[in-house]
């Protein structure tokens, strides 16, 4: 059998046949013809007379290890009915998308289950792209029936197109995290419009809503459905600390390498700065789950610890936060959180003080999120995302460290 005539029967593409197969380091390029000589447009206007043609590429689903696209000509026309040139609809692919239909509804079927960066590995398409499906294909296809029987959501804000884009998006902690609302922005004003569609009847039921710590979303739910308990998010809570003792690290850095530049030998080099040394290459050390470090990663902790630096501390404060978030039975939350406080406002480290003045303003929020067991799971889901950004949030499974 013949390339062609095997996908022909295997991709059974809707309106179009399969007119070559391209093997690509990039992946498999599939040329199709379509079967229809007529133009139609979204609107649903059809047409012979062409305006003008163009070749596009869509991303299709994967061939096992290889990244498989469709290639087809698409044509441009003048739609009587919408009174100018608009593109062509295809059968196999929404109209404006770059990725086929089936594509799409997986990522969507996809996006109510499991998180983005899931989604992100499995399919292997960028954050950008699982953001704009998101939007096209999950909010058009998001029925009102996801709206009802909500009690514990959780708030998300999802940044795309590099940052210059937001969506809100509302999952539900009691269906494994499902997608149940997305909107465009990241304001207070999105999440009303949220509460809009819900209506007075179903957010009179809300028991909790879980996010971040910025006070938009918590204000616009404390108006909306004033008897909800708003929680903060472990992920962002995590990330505060996270940033935190980076900041310690740079400072830290920053006084080390000073000291360099003034001991110089006469011949010009610079003598090695046992102050430099401790501080060089424990970014990751320190953000990392101690349960995950490397042997190198550990041996510079050690040096650290050793040495009682000032990064040490900061990061023994850190993981006491994290350990919050996985105490023992029978231990409770609000005294290892008040006692955490007490140490961590009292450390004359900058960044820590500042951390621990904002935990305390949150914290009522923060205990809410442990007490509704609002956590562990968020915090598993979020450690992926986190393994792509700057900052390291780590996992709820390791067990708790006590500080030497
Ligand atoms: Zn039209």
């Amino acid at each position: 059998m013949r390339a062609t005539t095997a996908f022909n029967k295997m991709l059974a593409i809707p309106g179009a046949d399969v007119a070559g197969v391209q093997f690509t380091p990039n992946g498999i390029v599939v040329s199709l013809r379509r079967r229809a000589r007529r133009l139609r447009c979204p609107c649903g206007w059809s047409t012979r007379a062409v305006y003008d043609r163009s070749t596009r590429r869509w991303r299709h689903l994967d061939l096992g290890a290889a990244r498989l696209y469709l290639e087809a000509e698409i044509r441009r026309l003048v739609c009587r009915g919408c009174g100018r040139v608009r593109t062509e609809t295809v059968p196999w692919a929404r109209p404006g998308a770059r990725f086929t239909g089936d594509f799409e509804d997986v990522v969507a079927y996809l996006a109510q289950r499991t998180d983005k960066t899931t989604i992100t590995r499995l399919l292997r398409c960028s954050w950008e792209a699982v953001a704009a499906i998101t939007v096209r294909v999950v909010a058009t296809h998001l029925d009102d029936a996801r709206l009802e029987d909500l009690y514990r959501i959780g708030v998300d804000e999802v940044s795309y197109r590099k940052g210059h884009r937001y969506l809100t998006v509302v999952a539900d902690h009691d269906r494994d995290g499902a997608v149940v609302w997305v909107g465009e922005g990241k304001s207070g004003a999105t999440l009303e419009r949220f509460f809009d569609q819900l209506g007075l009847e179903r957010a009179a039921r809300l028991q909790a809503a879980s996010m971040d710590l910025h006070g938009a979303y918590a204000k616009v739910t404390g108006a909306r459905a004033p008897q909800t308990r708003v929680c903060a998010d472990p992920f962002h809570v995590v990330k505060l600390a996270n940033h935190a003792l980076d900041e310690v690290r740079r400072v830290a850095w920053n006084r080390a390498r000073q000291a360099t530049g003034i001991k110089r030998r006469p011949s010009g080099r610079i003598r090695t700065n046992p102050a430099a040394n401790l501080v060089k290459h424990t970014r990751w050390a320190l953000l990392k789950d101690p349960a995950a470090l490397t042997d190198q990663q550990q041996a510079a902790l050690d040096r650290l610890r050793r040495t009682r630096h000032v990064l040490f501390r900061a990061w023994a404060l850190k993981e006491e936060l994290r350990d919050l978030y996985r105490l023992p039975e029978g231990r409770r939350p609000d005294a290892h959180l008040d006692a955490w406080l007490a140490r961590a406002c009292r450390c004359r480290i900058p960044a820590m003080v500042a951390l621990s003045k904002t935990i305390r303003t949150h914290r009522q929020q923060i205990l809410a999120a442990v007490d509704l067991g609002l956590s562990n799971s968020k915090l598993e889901a979020s450690t992926a995302r986190s393994a792509s950004s700057t900052t390291a949030a780590t996992a709820t499974t390791a067990p708790p460290l006590s500080s030497p």
